[in-house]
């Protein structure tokens, strides 16, 4: 489960920043296409941040879905997978959204 040590990092690099004050809240964005399960990301975050001013915040997590841009037909379409094919059967494709794996904010009490 790579989630747990993405997790790890994240909570590690928020405390490095956010020292001893408590964290409340925590806004991320982990598109569709990322590779990493959102669900399996909010197990790992109640694991990892106990124990530190992170306990308790809430994970919030904002899932952009795939759209790709196909560079023959320059057709817009959603990516339900890394299959890179457009319809029009070109798999000259650009991916627009879906792999973000970024952090947004956090609120501090
Ligand atoms: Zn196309």
């Amino acid at each position: 489960m790579h989630e747990l040590s993405i997790t790890q990092g994240l909570v590690d690099a928020v405390l490095d920043r956010t020292g001893e004050r408590t964290v409340t809240a925590v806004n991320l964005r982990v598109g569709t296409l990322s590779g990493v399960l959102p669900d399996a990301m909010r197990f790992c975050f109640d694991v990892v941040s106990a124990g530190t001013p992170l306990a308790g915040a809430r994970l919030w997590i904002d899932e952009p879905r795939g759209l790709a841009r196909c560079r023959t037909c320059q057709g817009e379409f959603e990516l339900p997978d890394l299959i890179l094919l457009c319809p029009c059967g070109s798999a000259d494709v650009e991916i627009l959204h879906g792999r973000e794996l970024m952090l947004m904010s956090v609120e501090v009490a």
